[in-house]
């Protein structure tokens, strides 16, 4: 239900710009399955929306934002 985007970021672990990949919702989905639920899709919907993961860097799998110890 969401499809992967490519983006350029500067990865604060690698030290260079590299490409990173997130997952974006597909809205459409969302719109049809909350008019065939008659609206009881939409907290989903709106849940989905909200909480997103943060983009990972394809070259060392470190997300952007996450924690690290060390
Ligand atoms: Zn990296």
């Amino acid at each position: 239900m969401a499809r992967t985007l490519q983006r350029m970021r500067t990865c604060r672990s690698c030290g260079v710009p590299t490409l990173h990949v997130y997952d974006q919702p597909s809205h459409l989905l969302h719109f049809f399955l909350s008019l065939l639920t008659l609206g009881l899709w939409l907290p989903i919907w709106l849940l989905v929306s909200v909480v997103r993961r943060p983009p990972a860097c394809t070259r060392c799998g470190k997300k952007v934002g996450s924690f690290e110890l060390w």
